[in-house]
Order: C-alpha cells, then sequence, then structure tokens
C-alpha cells in the first residue's frame, strides 16, 4: 500500500531545520542567494551550479542559469476596460472592506525560474488549484500599509521599506521565497501611481487606501514540504476609518487557556497563522462589548499586544518617574509594529525632553505584566495608555477586563490622554504631509 500523500517524505535535499534563524538564512541562500551575496552575477559559476543543483535551476549544456531575481522594471501592463465607481465616503461598500482598485500587482515564482515578469492587472480572481499549499498549509504572510492623500494634494506612503523589509522576514519564516524589498516597494508604488489619482482624489485631502501586499504558496502538490511554486500579489482595498476615540478602546485581557504567540514560535512574523486561531478569543470579546483582545502571555500575565496593534502604557511608577512603556520585541512573540517603532522614536526624540506644557517622560521597552497595571489604576499612578497600528491608527484605551474586573485607564482630555493625543497629531501631520518628513514617501502620480 502506497503512503498517503500528505506525508510523502521529502524526495530532494529538503531538510526540517528550516525552523531556525540559520534555517531561515540556509533558505535564502537557496532561493534567493543575490539577498545574501550582493549580486547575483557577483557569483563564481560553482556557486552558481552548487546552488542550482540544489534549487533544481534550469541547466542546460552544463551551463546554469541562476533564478531570475524579483524585477519591478520588467512590469507588464494591462489595463482594466471595465473599471468600477468609487464607493462615497462613508457609504456601506467602503465599509465592507470588499472594494478594491481597478488594478492589482501579481508576480509568479518558480524554484526552477525564479521570478516570472511581474504583471500590472485588472483586478480579480486568483486561479489555484485545490491542493494550493497555502490552502492546506498556511504558506502566507502579508503586510498593511495605507495610501494618503495629503493636505497638501500629494500621494505619500508611510516609511514603507520597513514594510518591505518586514515581508521578506516573514516569508523566511514559512519557506517563501525571498526577493529584493526594494523591487517590491517598486511594484507597489506602480499600483498606487496608477489607482491613486482616481481612488484618491485630490479634493479628498484627509482619505486613505489600505495596501495589502501578500505572498502564498501555489504549489498544486499536496506533499508537506518547502513550496515550490509561490504567488506575490498586491491590492489597495477601501477602508473605513477604525480608529476608535469616543470613550477609548475596551480591550479583554486574553484567558489562561489562549494565547496568541510564544517563544520559539511565529508571533513576530505577519503571517496569516497568526491571526486565524485568534478569531475565536476576538469574537467573544466583541459580543461581549469589546473592541479587541489585550494578549497576556505566561504566568506572569506578560502584557504582549492588543488584536493586530502594539500596546502602550503611560504610568508613574512608585518613584514618581513618569514612563511610556511598551512590550519588548526580544522575546519575538510581538510583532515589530512601524507604528511602535514610529512611536517610540519620536517619544525618544521630542517627549524625552519634555514638550510644550507636557512632563517629560522616560521612554521604556521591558516586560509588564497586568498585575504592574492593576496595581498602577488603583494607586493612581496609571496616567493613559493607547494602541497603535496601521489599520487602528492611534486609539486611545479607555478599559481594560481582567478577571472579572474593569480597569478604567484615565482619558484626561476627555477623547485620550495628552500624550496619545500628540503622537497622534505627529502621526497625521507626517502621513498627510502637513509636517514634511523624511517617513512620508512621496508617490509620482501617473494619470
Ligand atoms: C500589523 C500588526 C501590528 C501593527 O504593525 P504596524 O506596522 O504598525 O501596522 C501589530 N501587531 C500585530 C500582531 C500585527 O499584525
Amino acid at each position: 500500500m502506497s503512503p498517503p500523500i500528505a506525508i510523502t517524505p521529502p524526495a530532494e535535499l529538503e531538510t526540517t531545520s528550516e525552523l531556525t534563524a540559520q534555517g531561515i538564512e540556509h533558505s535564502l541562500s537557496r532561493s534567493a542567494p543575490s539577498l545574501l551575496k550582493t549580486q547575483p552575477n557577483g557569483r563564481t559559476l560553482s556557486d552558481t551550479v552548487t546552488n542550482g543543483a540544489i534549487n533544481g535551476s534550469n541547466i542546460s549544456n552544463g551551463i546554469a542559469t541562476p533564478p531570475q531575481e524579483l524585477d519591478a522594471s520588467l512590469l507588464q501592463f494591462t489595463k482594466n476596460t471595465s473599471p468600477r465607481p468609487v464607493p462615497a465616503a462613508g457609504s456601506p461598500e467602503e465599509a465592507s472592506h470588499k472594494v478594491c482598485t481597478d488594478h492589482m500587482i501579481q508576480a509568479k515564482w518558480t524554484v526552477q525560474q525564479g521570478w516570472e515578469a511581474p504583471t500590472l492587472q485588472p483586478y480579480g480572481p486568483l486561479s489555484l488549484m485545490p491542493t494550493a499549499s497555502c490552502l492546506h498549509y498556511a504558506t502566507e504572510c502579508f503586510e498593511g500599509m495605507k495610501l494618503y492623500r495629503g493636505y497638501d494634494g500629494k500621494l505619500r506612503l508611510f516609511r514603507p521599506k520597513l514594510n518591505c523589509e518586514r515581508m521578506l522576514m516573514s516569508t523566511g519564516r514559512i519557506a517563501l521565497p525571498s526577493f529584493p524589498p526594494t523591487e517590491l516597494l517598486k511594484l507597489i508604488v506602480k499600483l498606487c501611481a496608477k489607482d491613486g489619482p482616481k481612488w484618491l482624489p485630490k479634493s479628498k485631502p484627509g482619505s486613505f487606501l489600505y495596501i495589502r501586499p501578500t505572498m502564498i504558496g501555489s504549489d498544486s502538490a499536496l506533499g508537506v514540504q518547502r513550496p515550490k511554486e509561490a504567488l506575490l500579489f498586491v491590492i489597495l482595498t477601501c477602508f473605513p476609518r477604525m480608529d476608535i476615540s469616543e470613550s477609548g478602546m475596551r480591550l479583554l485581557a486574553s484567558k489562561d487557556d489562549m494565547v496568541r504567540a510564544w517563544p520559539g514560535g511565529f508571533g513576530y512574523a505577519k503571517v496569516g497563522a497568526n491571526y486565524g486561531p485568534s478569531l475565536v478569543a476576538q469574537g467573544e470579546a466583541r459580543a461581549q462589548g469589546y473592541h479587541q483582545i489585550l494578549w497576556l502571555f505566561g504566568d506572569e500575565c506578560t502584557v504582549t499586544e492588543a488584536g493586530a496593534s502594539n500596546f502602550f502604557v503611560v504610568w508613574r511608577t512608585r518613584e514618581g518617574v513618569l514612563q511610556l512603556v511598551t512590550a519588548p520585541l526580544g522575546d519575538k512573540i510581538i510583532l515589530d509594529g512601524i507604528t511602535r517603532r514610529s512611536v517610540l522614536e519620536l517619544a525618544r526624540k521630542r517627549l524625552a525632553p519634555g514638550y510644550e506644557d507636557l512632563e517629560a517622560v522616560e521612554v521604556v521597552e521591558r516586560k509588564f505584566s497586568m498585575f504592574e497595571i492593576e496595581d498602577a489604576v488603583n494607586e493612581e499612578r496609571m496616567v493613559e495608555a493607547f494602541a497603535v497600528g496601521t489599520a487602528f491608527f492611534v486609539s486611545p484605551v479607555g478599559h481594560i477586563h481582567f478577571r472579572g474586573r474593569d480597569l478604567t485607564v484615565p482619558m484626561k482630555e476627555t477623547t485620550s490622554g495628552a500624550y496619545t493625543k500628540v503622537v497622534k497629531e505627529w502621526l497625521t501631520g507626517i502621513m498627510w504631509g502637513t509636517e514634511q518628513h523624511e517617513w512620508g514617501h512621496i508617490v509620482e502620480e501617473e494619470e
């Protein structure tokens, strides 16, 4: 009797060492050696043959062709001849998260050929075999970014290079192929330049579209193994504003029987496998009137993240020091959010010395627990709390429910704390171009 397909042993030089950092580097060296060495052309022939043999690259007449690198300059454009109308601001259509713009980016990869020429083509369904790797083994990762229509009439991305680099890190974690992040950025910019002018008209400053770069394992083989085919795509979606301010976010602390991420896992990567399993807890939170889960970890009830956003508190220590605190990245159980990073950088520069009539804060990345938050609330040392991420932007937190108690977090300015407010104003200025800043990446429009 032949063994079931799903447990077919790996046929080639595949090993199961990929889950370590070394493994990831090794996999990079196989799928895109140019990322580890500076130039594909800089490799010696023997290098190429060795890599080619492992990769199964084209070898004809003894000459190996290295797999093609992702190359945005090869982009092929097919115009959408039946474009759709832009939904009205505030319409149910806009809020549905279903409406995408007229075009999308696609690029196919195979282990033998590398990356095919990417396409800018009409938005539409993908074609996948039911055996596709992503449908069975969660070989999927993504990014979340926004395209902003500035008050100065310009289109901008916010620190997009960081998203492209994080996407590469995520693909490495789940055995998807590597690519030069700068090429992905060029493709994203092309799509934004094409669809931005119509979907974010100059008459609507302060608006944005959500950008979703995605990569999936598209192999049409059910064997449990590294994908030999993959598909990269980028779509632009209409998205309602999701930052909550009125009475602040209500968070439900996760219970002991559910954890989002663990040391040695993949909580630090933006892989789909982190999100599906969190939806049960999130659904329960919503049903009980909370916005998000505040994910805790371990017996110490260490505070990690709030839903798909990073979490900050401002509190005064018992010694009287005012601190802005967020969880550290070292354990690799939280996502290295670009908004988180930006808040830390701005706070260190602008808040640490004290700003206008705001007292100076010490900016701290350290492990902290729900018990410390509880103590700070009880002892009236809690100043404010907020969650940050591309989707929720900067959202003040008003309540945290932990083990049967509702903890109230102060919001001095009635709709948010003073630090939350100033951080949000700074980021708003940079994203929508009221402050000219190097983090704002201007997109030249094609019309
Ligand atoms: C995307 C995401 C964030 C926020 O990251 P940004 O880069 O700021 O958008 C935080 N936590 C998780 C789990 C996420 O998926």
